[in-house]
């Protein structure tokens, strides 16, 4: 039978939020094996470079030229028996590097009954009926917004910036206030639903806001950024839950205005989580989770979905409606939206490793259908060798050289470069590099053991 390794040329995306030119990692990585006609444009943004089998952007085998789909269809053993019946014979995940210059979409995925539900709608919105949990791995700084903020983060928000509390209505926002006082850290589940609905209601009331209101409001939040960056959002009487750094969210609040301006979106902000990864630090979006992306590269790994349902951000189809009624509302601070990586069990590391704190560390959000391992060999020679998975893994390698080998079949590494590795094959890297750079590869797969019972991820 044939080796279970074979080298992909992924196709990247070239939405308006990418970064430009040389500058995108997704561009970069996307020309160490392009098509002949591909070559980085010094003006163009490129956004996401996309591994997988999804047909809007399939992969494809670098020696046959035919897509990884018709190779894993073709060859059930690639993906094993389980996988490819349980996912309809295609990659369960969608792997993806982001390059981001400005925000993207404020944004949710829906689950698997919502997304069967909207495809049968509207499938020109929604393309497959698939759920997309995701998550994000940074390998530049990050930032984003995840999740809702604690509610009294959210109060403080609505008594400190007034174009906020107008916004929602001041009314509304008195109600939010005597609702939830006192009752933040509640786990009383009827508590706790009470204040989701609360916050449902008074988030669903900014989202139907007028342009003109947003405007308005738009011109006074900028405003006060401007003029008070140092006071800006603070109140002298609560102290206490003052944000961190005034001028750091004054000078965000600008920064979002210029690539959106007089969009809701700036007002979602102070609902959400505002997160900063360094690279490394991952998070987790179930299903039904809202999130938006601001800026920096990152890995990226899904089921193999494109469900967006978008409510600002965008010059892209909006359904606020479906938005506003299918998030679950659920508020958490910025640690709990955190995914932390654990040291990956099934990887033996040579000595040369060991001595040189070579690291391999697994992100295991809880869902069956991926988990990522990140890998950094610090010295030549330093080498992991993986256990063969009960499923398919796609490596990508994003710094350094190296080599991979899986049966009697070993080939160059470098920055960029993109794997499949079939089930159950053990799979070899080891680093070549004589400078500073790791050798670090991101490798992403599927393994059903012991994953059965799961609920995927709803
Ligand atoms: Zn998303």
């Amino acid at each position: 039978m044939q080796v279970p390794l074979l080298r992909l040329q992924c196709g990247v995306n070239s939405y308006d939020w990418g970064k430009v030119g040389q500058d995108s990692a997704a561009a970069k990585y996307a020309a160490t094996t392009a098509a002949s006609e591909f070559s980085i444009e010094a003006e163009k943004p490129y956004a996401e470079l996309w591994m997988g089998t999804h047909p809007s952007l399939p992969s494809k085998d670098v020696e046959t030229q035919r897509t990884l789909l018709d190779m894993v269809q073709d060859n059930q053993a690639l993906m094993s028996a389980e996988v490819s019946e349980r996912y309809g014979q295609k990659l369960p995940f969608l792997f993806k590097v982001l390059s981001i210059r400005k925000a993207l979409s404020i944004q949710a995925h829906p689950n698997k009954n919502l997304a069967e539900k909207l495809h049968a709608r509207d499938s020109r919105n929604y393309p497959d009926d698939n759920h997309k949990p995701e998550m994000a791995i940074a390998i530049t700084p990050f930032e984003g917004l995840c999740g809702f903020r604690p509610l009294g983060e959210i109060v403080h928000f609505l008594n400190t910036v007034a174009p906020l509390r107008e916004l929602v209505g001041t009314e509304a926002a008195t109600e939010f206030e005597n609702t939830v006082k006192c009752s933040e850290d509640s786990e009383d589940p009827t508590v706790t639903d009470k204040n989701k609905d609360a916050l449902r209601t008074l988030f669903t009331s900014l989202m139907k806001s007028s342009p003109e209101s947003i405007e308005a409001a738009t011109q006074k939040l900028t405003a006060a950024a401007q003029d008070s960056p140092d006071t800006f959002a603070t109140s002298a009487s609560t102290s206490e839950t003052n944000p961190s750094n005034p001028e750091e969210l004054a000078a965000l609040a600008i920064r979002l205005n210029g690539q959106f301006p007089n969009d809701i979106g700036l007002f979602v902000f102070f609902f959400l989580n505002f997160v900063q990864l360094s690279p490394g630090e991952a998070m987790f979006l179930k299903a039904d989770d809202i999130h938006a992306y601001i800026s920096g590269d990152i890995i990226e790994c899904m089921a193999s979905s494109d469900n967006v349902v978008r409510a600002g951000f965008t010059p892209k189809f909006k359904d606020v409606g479906t938005l506003t009624e299918m998030l679950t509302y659920s508020y958490a601070p910025i640690e709990e939206q955190k995914l932390e990586p654990t040291d990956y069990p099934y990887v033996v590391l040579n000595a040369s490793a060991y001595s040189s704190a070579s690291s391999s560390l697994l992100y295991d959000p809880p869902i069956e259908e991926f988990s990522v391992v990140k890998t950094d060999l610090k010295r030549t020679g330093a080498k992991a060798t993986f256990d063969g998975v009960v499923g398919p893994s796609i490596l990508i390698c994003t710094g350094g050289t190296g080599k991979i080998t899986v049966g009697n079949k070993t080939q160059e590494v470098k920055e960029g470069y993109v794997f499949f590795v079939g089930a159950d094959a053990e799979c070899i890297i080891e680093s070549t590099g004589t400078g500073e750079d790791a050798f670090t590869t991101y490798k992403a797969f599927c393994d059903l053991t012991g994953k059965e019972d799961m609920v995927n991820g709803n």
